[in-house]
């Protein structure tokens, strides 16, 4: 093989985590190793939105583009908005974020990105090197790191999926409050589970809505469009509305395994491989800590870098707390409300960003209808491997 196709590392995927990683060894000029990064997509769109509270360890500010000073959630006739000027929520347009990984990746001739190229086999050679057949080509690293997403990640204990389908929409008069995110509305039925429509007001005649549904299943996208098209007559009567841009997710919310992630030099991140956050799906954030410490570790000659398994307590409890609602969806709108009314939004921002103190996790459990988790303790102590 030409020296051309070897290189130090391989990272098959550049989406949020492989563009994550590239990037920060890009910014080490002549120290970074010869890396490729490989990309089935021969563009990129703005197909995406992150969301997360500003919190203490949050990164990437320069990219955000909106930023709220309050989150409300409402159930039937209550309503309960939480002022988080302190920690504001806010979005960052994929758009955004691929453009600045790009302009980055350029800069440094060490980093190279291949789009258009679909990764097809990935195999150990006797050499102790890793052999990547793709479309454009065989290439040879001595590590491997795979963010691909799989299809059926392995959970350690309960599991749910969060589907959602959203767009962004224009309307001729003015309805939204652009100074409030509608986080949680939830409706009144449970036939998919959990379900809520989500609200991020761009200013009063724009937003993106989302209609959420937490499953035991992935839900289609077919589905989740009737679904919208119901919950925008709803909230819209009257009004003409325009299209934007849709969004379409299914995240994995559950603890899973990534015992399996780390051999021989691959490594297994993103989305399906623990980048998630248990109880929320949300992993942007979590995808950033990972590429600052993989990259770290790489560039004093360290190993490639998995995500952090989830501390005993965190996981226990997100255990408990998805068993609870995939059990009682009917719970769900009761918890998410008691968690917002009765808990300080800082605890929630710390619980969500992944930095809850052992405090902050007993009095989120403190603050919930505490007979519904009790009637799950058994089945969490007792449940089979
Ligand atoms: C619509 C949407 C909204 C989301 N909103 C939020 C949010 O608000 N907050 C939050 O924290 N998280 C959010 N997430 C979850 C998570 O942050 C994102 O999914 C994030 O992009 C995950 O990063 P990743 O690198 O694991 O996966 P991706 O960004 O999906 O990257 C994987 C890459 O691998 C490539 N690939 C796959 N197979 C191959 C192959 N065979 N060959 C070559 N390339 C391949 C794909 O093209 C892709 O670019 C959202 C996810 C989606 C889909």
């Amino acid at each position: 093989m030409s020296t051309e196709n070897k290189f130090d590392l391989i990272i098959l995927g550049g989406g949020c985590a492989g563009l994550s990683l590239a990037q920060r060894l890009s910014q080490a000029g002549q120290q970074c190793p010869k890396v490729l990064v490989i990309e089935g997509r021969s563009c990129y769109q703005n197909d995406r939105t992150w969301c997360f509270f500003a919190g203490g360890t949050t990164q990437a500010q320069d990219l955000v583009r909106y930023r709220w000073p309050a989150v409300a959630v409402t159930h039937g006739q209550v309503r309960v908005e939480v002022d988080c000027q302190n920690n504001p929520y806010q979005m960052i347009e994929a758009e955004t974020f691929y453009t600045k990984a790009l302009e980055q990746l350029v800069e440094n001739q060490q980093v190279t990105l291949k789009l258009g190229c679909e990764v097809l086999t990935l195999e150990r050679q006797v050499t102790s090197t890793w052999c990547v057949n793709t479309s454009l080509g065989v290439f040879e690293a001595s590590s491997v790191i795979d963010t691909r997403p799989v299809a059926n990640p392995i959970f350690l204990g309960p599991q749910l999926w969060q589907s959602f389908y959203g767009q962004v929409v224009q309307v001729e008069q003015d309805c939204f409050d652009p100074t409030c995110v509608e986080f949680m509305r939830f409706d009144p039925d449970t036939e998919y589970g959990v379900s809520f429509t989500y609200l991020l007001p761009f200013n009063k005649r724009q937003a993106l809505i989302e209609t959420t549904v937490f499953c035991s299943q992935p839900v289609d996208q077919v589905t989740l469009t009737a679904r919208l098209q119901s919950v925008i007559g709803r909230l819209l009567p009257g009004q003409s509305v325009s299209l934007q841009r849709q969004e379409y997710a299914v995240l994995p919310m559950g603890v899973i395994d990534s015992a399996r992630s780390e051999c021989n030099g691959l490594v297994r991140v993103g989305l399906t491989a623990g980048a998630a956050r248990p109880s929320s799906g949300y992993a942007f954030q979590r995808i950033q800590h990972w590429a600052t410490l993989c990259a770290q570790s790489i560039l004093v000659g360290g190993p490639v870098l998995a995500h952090a398994k989830e501390p005993w307590l965190a996981r226990s409890m997100d255990s408990l707390f998805l068993r609870v609602l995939r059990q009682h969806p009917e719970q769900g709108p009761t918890i998410f409300m008691a968690m917002f009314k009765n808990m300080r939004i800082a605890r929630i921002v710390r619980f969500m960003n992944d930095e809850a103190t052992w405090l902050d996790r007993f009095l989120l459990v403190k603050s919930m209808p505490l007979w519904v988790f009790l009637t799950q303790v058994p089945f969490a102590l007792f449940r089979r491997p």
